[in-house]
């Protein structure tokens, strides 16, 4: 079956002979369904596909990103789940649907509890590494036990639940839970839609050094990145041509002979390599976890080219650092 296209971890086969065996006494039992079910009719640019027009369209559906998580024989077991709903307040139930060929299917039976860590926008990596898709050099996650559960540390918001029922669903089974401990910070939600990771419209920085105009071609032509606390994101004396322009989290700047100078969401540092193409005249240190987009050089004078009353004023903008330095 053609799954090209589709991102790696929904490369599942949506026909029933490639539902692999449940475990035993998880939602096993296929309904009975009243009569057969048609062909799914669909309408897509994604080819004749019905599989990919299928998760294609399910993408449109914005989520947030959860760690789903369990302990088994002492040790701790997460894994990244968008399919995560609310079903009751009164009383108070959630439901997740996970894929019968994940460790997560076998390990979750009725009677267990499960944790929901709902992951902040500054949180993809973590989701990454829950997806078994983990970069070289990320640091390992830290749980907090809460009712001999483990909870992602760091996460938005949390709850534990008992599972309460599970039920069949092709090549899913859902597990309702009883919610049993629930909190919550504040801050942005990591979101999915179309198959990436997004962030809230309102969590785009408001920058006020860089001409409104600006902004959206910049974060459309940088690629974000992130670092943690204390990260090194440019080094004094060396040669770097990239922009940065920080969406959240603070940066503190560090040049000799100058007080150390903190940074902001919307603000941006790395102007003169990027510009001129020279070594950097400051170290710059993430203060927090950072999330930033890295615009190169080339990115940015076409940025700028394209718009050139744009380009002046932020040349107002870079003249009264120069005057403030
Ligand atoms: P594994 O694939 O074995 O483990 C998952 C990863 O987590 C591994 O890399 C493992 O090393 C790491 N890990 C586990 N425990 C720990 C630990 N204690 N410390 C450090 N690392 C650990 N699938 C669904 O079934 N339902 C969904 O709703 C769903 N939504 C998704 C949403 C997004 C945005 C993404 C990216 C994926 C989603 N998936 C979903 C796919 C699912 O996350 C992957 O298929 C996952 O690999 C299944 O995990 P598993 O239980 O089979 O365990």
């Amino acid at each position: 079956m053609a799954t090209e296209g589709a991102p790696p971890e929904f490369k599942l086969a949506l026909d029933s002979t490639a539902v692999p065996q449940g475990p035993e006494g998880i939602g096993e039992s296929p309904f009975d369904f009243t009569a057969a079910p048609e062909a799914m009719e669909y309408q897509s640019d994604a080819g004749d596909d019905p599989a990919i027009a299928l998760r294609r369209t399910l993408g449109m559906f914005t989520t947030g990103v959860t760690v789903i998580t369990t302990s088994a024989h002492d040790e701790v077991h997460g894994m990244t789940a968008n399919a995560f709903m609310s079903a009751s307040l009164n009383p108070p139930l959630v439901l997740i649907s996970i894929d019968r060929r994940a460790k997560m299917c076998n390990l979750l039976h009725e009677g267990d509890r499960y944790g929901v860590s709902i992951l902040g926008e500054h949180q993809t990596e973590m989701s990454d590494r829950f997806a078994g898709r983990a970069k070289e050099g990320v640091p390992e996650p830290a749980f907090e036990i809460v009712r001999d559960t483990p909870l992602v540390e760091g996460a938005l918001a949390h709850f534990v639940a008992r599972v309460d029922r599970t039920y069949y669903a092709g090549d899913h089974s859902l597990f309702l839970g009883h919610v049993e401990y629930a909190r919550h910070s504040e801050g942005a939600p990591l979101l999915y839609h179309g198959g990436q990771y997004e962030r809230l419209g309102k969590a785009a920085p408001v920058a006020p050094e860089l001409p409104e105009g600006l902004l959206p071609p910049l974060l459309a032509a940088g690629e974000e990145c992130s670092f943690s606390d204390g990260e090194s994101i440019v080094k004094l004396g060396e040669v770097g041509d990239q922009l940065f322009v920080i969406l959240d989290g603070a940066v503190i700047l560090r040049r000799p002979g100058h007080p150390d100078k903190q940074l902001e969401a919307g603000s941006y540092f790395g102007e003169v390599g990027a510009l001129s193409g020279e070594a950097r005249v400051s170290d710059a240190i993430a203060d927090g976890a950072v999330n930033c987009v890295a615009v190169r050089s080339d990115a940015l004078k076409s940025v700028l080219a394209s718009s050139p009353e744009a380009a002046w004023e932020m040349l107002g903008s870079l003249a009264q650092r120069v005057r403030e330095a």
